[in-house]
């Protein structure tokens, strides 16, 4: 007989947006592996006898390796029992989260094991930005990528119209040069209004809303943070580059080849 292990989405980074069930497994935990996203507002729920181990890539000198997780979780469930195990991932534990490596070490192993769904970045953002992601008028499908993907495959612009689409794009830093050329080269045209999100939902947000083909000129944008492409983002008479409050714009600024550059930083 084995510990069940509980995969549970960790939302945004507020505690007030964890779903009930993540609240209450938190609360209930022996042992909680977490990511280095998840923020000490929510590690705090858990009850002090409760063993947390970062397991998060950045933590100590080199991070865990995926696999050194996967082991982790399994010698928990098998090893020290009963209780409750929880591996705790930002966002939803389904996007970006490696979660697939996790389910096959936990099904190889003969571990149960329970997903608790998470408020995944790409909506948070959108809240705090006060935009929809689908648009029956403007918007018909929503495309999930990561920078690291875009690089990696490119993305296609046979199979979908990008007018259409809207892209949610994680881990978008901090090659934004980059990031912007491969969406352009994938077929979303330049003149495309875009939103930057970072730390939606933390109480801490910036937003910085403008063209796609000014994402390279953006500076001091803090981590966490999410790209949002599309018409979804246009707002009522936009120009090149909008910002939102509580911004303060330094858009006067010049880099040093004189080109604009677009900061947002909190006011
Ligand atoms: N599973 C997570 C994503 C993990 S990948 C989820 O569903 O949200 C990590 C990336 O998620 C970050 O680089 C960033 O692009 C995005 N992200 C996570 N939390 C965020 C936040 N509070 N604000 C903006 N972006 C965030």
């Amino acid at each position: 007989m084995t510990g069940k292990v509980y995969i549970v989405g960790a939302g945004p980074g507020a505690a007030d947006l964890l779903t009930l069930r993540a609240a209450s497994l938190l609360r209930a935990a022996d042992v909680v592996l977490h990511d280095d996203l998840v923020p000490e507002e929510i590690l705090a729920l858990c009850p002090p006898s409760a063993q947390i181990v970062n397991v998060g890539k950045r933590c100590g000198r080199h991070g865990s390796s995926q696999e050194q997780i996967n082991a982790l979780m399994v010698w928990y469930a098998q090893e020290v029992q009963p209780q409750t195990i929880v591996r705790l991932k930002s966002g939803d534990p389904a996007v970006f989260g490696r979660l697939g490596e996790e389910l096959d070490a936990l099904r190889r192993a003969g571990v149960q094991f329970e997903i608790v769904p998470g408020v995944t970045a790409a909506s948070a953002a959108a809240a705090t930005a006060q935009i929809t992601l689908t648009d029956r008028r403007a918007a018909s499908a929503l495309m999930i990528v990561t920078a690291h993907n875009i690089r990696g495959e490119r993305l296609q612009a046979e199979g979908f119209d990008p007018r259409r689409t809207s892209f949610a794009v994680y881990m978008p830093g901090p090659d934004y040069e980059r990031t912007a050329r491969e969406l352009i080269e994938s077929g979303v045209s330049p003149a495309t209004p875009c939103v930057l999100v970072s730390h939606a939902g933390r109480g801490s947000e910036q937003h910085c809303f403008m063209a796609l083909g000014d994402l390279p000129f953006v500076c001091s944008v803090t981590a966490p943070a999410i790209l949002i492409v599309g018409e979804v983002t246009r707002r009522l008479s936009q120009e090149t580059a909008v910002f939102d409050r509580p911004l303060r714009t330094e858009s006067t600024l010049m880099n040093e080849d004189h080109s604009p550059q677009i900061g947002c930083t909190l006011s």
